[in-house]
Formats: structure tokens, sequence, C-alpha cells
């Protein structure tokens, strides 16, 4: 899974390595991955520094010293090695972005999935992006606010990334869980009190998340440790039939807007 935390988790590893250095070369394995002339990339890309690494839901963005963004989008399954000519990945990497001895493989990824692009075409496919749940200014009231007109179901808004970015499938899963509201209740008949605890629930599992290496399944160098450490901390997600660690109860796997989603039908209540 590519959500908040291991996308965050990449941010974080990815500014440690590579800002300030120089992109010494791109090799496109794959062009449907990142359509852009071999002219573009060697005006553009080639010779440039990488700035910093940024975080925009579950995009990253290469900003490079030229003004340019690389943004990069991670497929699920998806996922980035830090090697070199003697330390590569098992699976075959679309894209290979090398920083002198050092290379980032891209692998998993599908069309489009990298794009070089000025700030102003980021803002134009970013722009309607809701908020991060980090965002300073995203207090509990504006947090309710971007939840008030809509009428499906719980998991569904917490998904959309129109209305808070970053939260995908499994944290929002996690997230009911952690605030005990089912992710099929109705966004309507929700009280205040369920949004304050969602709210509270949003910051605590994504950061538990991220402070614990997330739930990345592939390390991202042959000595990281850290990468997927969350895995072993999830409540709900993915444990059909196993017993709830607040209750005991057993947790049962249903159907939510198109989705699967893992929930104690005990503790976890409609409202
Ligand atoms: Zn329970």
């Amino acid at each position: 899974m590519q959500e908040l935390p291991e996308l965050d988790i990449y941010r974080a590893l990815l500014a440690e390595q590579f800002a300030g250095v120089r992109i010494t070369g791109i090799e496109v394995k794959n062009s449907k991955t990142f359509q852009v002339s071999p002219e573009r990339l060697e005006h553009d890309v080639a010779g440039k520094a990488v700035w910093f690494v940024e975080r925009r839901g579950k995009q990253l963005l290469f900003h490079l010293d030229n003004g340019k963004r690389l943004m990069l989008h991670m497929a699920q399954g998806a996922y980035l090695y830090k090697g070199s000519d003697v330390d590569q990945p098992k699976r075959p990497a679309q894209l290979i972005i090398r920083f002198s001895d050092q290379a980032l493989y891209c692998i998993g990824l599908r069309a489009d999935d990298m794009q070089l692009l000025s700030v102003k075409e980021v803002e134009e496919k970013l722009g309607r992006l809701g908020p991060d749940p980090f965002e300073k200014w995203l207090t509990v009231d504006r947090f309710i606010d971007r939840f008030a007109k809509k009428r499906g179901t719980l998991k569904a808004a917490l998904i959309d990334q129109n209305i808070i970015s970053g939260i995908g499938s499994v944290y929002a899963d996690e997230i009911c869980f952690d605030a005990e509201v089912r992710p099929d209740a109705k966004i309507p008949v929700l009280e205040r009190e369920t949004w304050e605890r969602l709210y509270v629930s949003t910051h605590k599992v994504l950061k538990e998340a991220i402070s614990k290496g997330g739930a990345g399944e592939q390390p991202f160098a042959e000595d990281d440790s850290l990468t997927g450490g969350y895995l072993a901390h999830f409540k709900v997600y993915n444990r059909e039939g196993q017993s709830c660690p607040r209750c005991g109860a057993t947790i049962v796997r249903m159907d939510v807007s198109t989705r699967k989603a893992y929930v104690c039908l005990s503790c976890q209540k409609d409202q």
C-alpha cells in the first residue's frame, strides 16, 4: 500500500539521500511510465540538482534547481529502491534516476506515473486536492466542515482525495477503528463527538504509522530495517476472523462503497 505514511517515509528518505545532489542521468526503461522526449530529459533533467522532495497527497515531487518538478505517483505495488550497479533490486525498474554512483530504481510504475512539470502544471493537476491531515490550519472545525455537504459513507469520504488528501483504504479502516465508528456509517447522521474522535484518530494513526516505518512491503535500501515496521501493528486491516484488540469480538470484512473494509461490529458504532 502507498498512503500518506508510506509516502512520507519515502519523502524523508529521498530528501536525506538526494537533496542537493545532481541528477547525472535518467533511464526510461518503459516509455509509457514517463512520456517525455529524450531532448527534454537532456535539457530539463540531466545535470540538474534536486532542491528538495515534497509530498502532496499521494504524490512525491522532486523540486529541481531549474524550477521544474518531477512528479511521481506511486501505484499500488510500486516501490523505490536506492542502490547502485552492484546493488540492484530483484524486480526490473521502469525508471532509473542516477546520481553519480547511486541510483534510484522506480519499480512497479504504470502509465504516466512520472511526469516532468512546471510549477503551473503541478497546480493544475494537484490544485483540487484537499488539505493534508497535518496542515496547521486544519482545525477540528475546519476538518468537520470539509465533510459537511457529503452524503455517502464515512469510508468513501475519508478516501476522497478532494476532501482530505493522503488517506487510502487501509488507513481509513484503521482510523475508523480507532475512533470507534463503522466505515459504512452514513455521513449525515454522524454526531459531532464522533467527528472530534475521527479528527484525533486521523492524526494519531497516521503519526504512529510514520514513526513505526509505515506498511511498505519492500525495503528502500539494503540496510533499511525500518520500512514495513507498522505491518505488525494493524488493528483491523487484513485481520478478518481474528479477534478485536479492544473488545475481543471477531473482526469481519465487509463491502463499503465498492471497497472492502475491515471492522469490529461490536465496538464500532454507526453514529
Ligand atoms: Zn471490538
